[in-house]
C-alpha cells in the first residue's frame, strides 16, 4: 500500500507524459527519437547525441534491487504510523534506476539484486503512482 498523507507528484513539461501513463498503469520512459537511448530523470535534451525530440516507451514490468533503505524514524508527521517502510532503488535496463516503495515488504532481509515487480496503486487523492513488490 502507498505510504499515505505524503505530498502529491509534481508534473512538469519533462515529465507530464511519465504522470499520463502511469494514470492508465503503464510506466514509461523517455527514449532519444535520434539515437534511441533511455535516459532517466527525464529532461529535454539527451545526454548522450543532444538530440530535443524525446520517445515514450514502456519500461519493463520488472526491475532488479539495486540498493535500499529502509527508514525506521518518521521525517513527515504523515508517516508515524506507517514506519518502517523500504525505500527501493530499483535498475531496469539500460542501468535505468527509479526510485519507489517495496510496498510488501515484510520485514525480512533483503538482498541486493533480487527482482523487483512494478505495481499500480491509487494514493488516497486520487493520484496513480508506481511502487514495487518482492
Ligand atoms: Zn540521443
Amino acid at each position: 500500500m502507498a505510504l499515505r498523507g505524503m505530498p502529491a507528484p509534481v508534473a512538469d513539461l519533462d515529465t507530464q507524459p511519465f504522470w499520463d501513463a502511469l494514470a492508465g498503469d503503464r510506466l514509461v520512459l523517455p527514449h532519444c527519437a535520434s539515437c534511441s537511448k533511455p535516459r532517466w530523470p527525464a529532461g529535454p535534451m539527451c545526454p548522450y547525441c543532444y538530440a530535443l525530440e524525446t520517445e515514450w516507451k514502456h519500461a519493463p514490468a520488472t526491475a532488479s534491487l539495486y540498493s535500499w533503505t529502509t527508514i525506521h524514524h518518521a521525517t513527515h508527521p504523515a508517516l508515524k504510523d506507517q514506519v518502517p517502510y523500504v525505500i527501493a532503488l530499483a535498475e531496469f535496463a539500460d542501468k535505468i534506476r527509479l526510485l519507489g516503495n517495496i510496498v510488501n515488504w515484510d520485514g525480512r532481509e533483503l538482498k541486493g539484486g533480487e527482482p523487483l515487480k512494478v505495481v499500480f496503486e491509487t494514493r488516497d487523492d486520487g493520484v496513480r503512482i508506481y511502487n514495487f513488490h518482492i
